[in-house]
């Protein structure tokens, strides 16, 4: 394979059907897709694929986009609207038939089943019989002349249709295995394959880079190219993606659409960055990748031909890797809404406290792999009184008596200390151990419980640091109150 830049401007897209969701095969199609236009200079272009009335919804088109745009896949171009362009399908079919590269058959549809039904009574496989498909000018003239109902079928010439594949190299059919296809039905529409090739050539698409599930449409599609006269654009199959049972992924693996990860939390850098690993991979161990990075390193030499296997948990991994990589700015516009969401405080009043907003964010950022967790962990930062954690009762506050004292001795330590700064409460407090003669740990285990709640929390003196000297004081007076009722 060779990963030379492209002779001419590539022109690639993105060709989903509007019947469900934005599907994470889907999203990491348009990806390669996306990467692919922007790390050669190219167009991204977008083709909504609704010419299955009965299936394609306005609904699913905006979910389709509004994926695309959390993603920041953006498209160049307007979007081309498949259905907008029968006439064009039907003038293209009716080229080939003008040309002699396709027929009309008007073997009625009730006859072909039955055909198909009796070879396999007789335990044969259905054969296309092109010999009683296609008719005689004369007989053709007088079912016209008639009004019958015609299909219109390719004419699949003798030898053998190869291309290579930019990720399976060469992939050669016999023709003889391709019978005789429909390109234009008898009422008129035209059939997938006519319409994605007419629409790719009106579009100058010059890469078609999707799911190899359509590995066994392109012969026919490279047939109609040269039928009509347009030259093939090259093809990269891309692999399935299957959930970790080695299945192909669906419902039953979780959450599969792209909007479903949006409303969980995820960030959008993170998911492209799993989804770009989902069958490609940079020719070395680097995971976790920034978009320009991605760019950079996108080539078609890395794409898998195996499929992918989606796992949730190295996704979570994945965001709590780029939790701790963004900007610490953006990572505060992302979680503000959900702190205000939570209750905790609004957007505004984070926005006045932004310094101190941004060192929270940056004490919880290192621990979390979801923004919901962040939020969680914030909560002893914005209340005014903790819950205790009965787990963390236990284990912490075992005896009432011994850490009401400590926590008292705690308190009158910190608050005699001049300036509420980290190193002064270590040394306070280090001292307070030595002098009872206590390791350290037995002060700051019970101190986190009454600051936080919990057993797990950023540094202590972090938390004595952000929480404020008042605050922080009150808390452990409360502690203190709470102990001895206790006892
Ligand atoms: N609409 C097709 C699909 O969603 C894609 C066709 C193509 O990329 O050529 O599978």
């Amino acid at each position: 394979m060779s990963s030379a830049s492209p002779a001419t401007r590539p022109r690639v897209r993105f060709a989903p059907s509007p019947t469900g969701f934005l599907h994470v095969g889907g999203a990491r199609t348009a990806l390669y897709n996306w990467l692919y236009a922007k790390k050669y200079d190219g167009d991204f272009l977008l083709r909504v694929e609704d010419t299955d009335r009965q299936r394609s919804t306005d609904e699913s088109t905006r979910a389709i986009f509004d994926g695309l745009e959390w993603l920041g896949l953006s498209w160049d171009e307007d979007v081309v609207y498949q259905g907008a362009n029968v006439a064009r399908h039907y003038a293209d079919a009716h080229r080939l038939l003008g040309s002699g590269a396709a027929y009309r058959d008007f073997t009625p549809p009730a006859e072909m089943e039955q055909r198909r039904a009796e070879a396999e009574a007789r335990g044969e496989t259905f054969r296309f019989d092109r010999g009683l498909a296609e008719l005689s000018p004369e007989e053709t003239a007088e079912k016209l002349a008639r009004g019958e109902p015609y299909a219109i079928r390719f004419k699949v010439p003798e030898g053998h249709t190869e291309w290579y594949d930019l990720v399976h190299e060469r992939i050669a059919f016999p023709n003889k295995d391709i019978e005789d296809f429909v390109i234009l039905r008898s009422d008129g529409t035209p059939v997938y394959n006519m319409a994605v090739v007419s629409d790719d050539i009106a579009m100058g698409i010059t890469l078609v880079m999707r799911g190899d599930d359509h590995i066994s449409n392109t012969p026919k599609q490279i047939l109609l190219y040269r039928a009509l006269g347009a030259e093939v654009p090259e093809f990269a199959h891309v692999p399935m993606i299957h959930g970790t049972d080695g299945k192909k992924l669906s419902k039953r693996h979780g959450a599969t659409a792209v909007g479903d990860y949006q409303h969980q939390g995820l960030l959008p850098q993170a998911m492209l960055n799993f989804l770009a690993l989902l069958g490609w991979s940079p020719g070395d161990d680097t995971e976790v990748m920034t978009m320009p990075e991605l760019i950079a390193r996108f080539s078609v030499d890395g794409l898998h031909k195996k499929a992918a296997v989606f796992d949730p948990k190295k996704l979570e991994w994945m965001n709590g890797q780029h939790l701790a990589l963004i900007p610490i700015d953006e990572l505060a516009t992302v979680v503000a809404p959900l702190i205000e969401r939570a209750g905790l405080a609004t957007v505004a009043d984070l926005e006045a406290r932004h310094t101190w907003f941004c060192g929270v964010l940056e004490l919880l950022r290192i621990r979390a792999r979801l923004t919901d967790e962040i939020v969680a962990q914030a909560r002893p930062f914005f209340v005014d009184a903790v819950e205790y954690d009965p787990d963390a009762v236990t284990k912490q506050w075992r005896d009432a008596g011994t850490t009401s004292d400590i926590l008292a001795a705690t308190h009158d330590r910190l608050a005699s200390l001049d300036v509420w700064e980290p190193a002064a409460m270590e040394e306070g407090l280090r001292k307070l151990a030595e002098e009872r003669g206590i390791s350290g740990g037995k002060i700051f285990q019970p101190l986190r419980v009454a600051l936080t709640g919990l057993t797990v929390s950023p540094g202590i003196f972090d938390v004595l640091l952000y929480v404020g000297r008042e605050r922080s004081l009150a808390r452990i007076g409360a502690a203190v109150s709470y102990l001895r009722q206790a006892v």
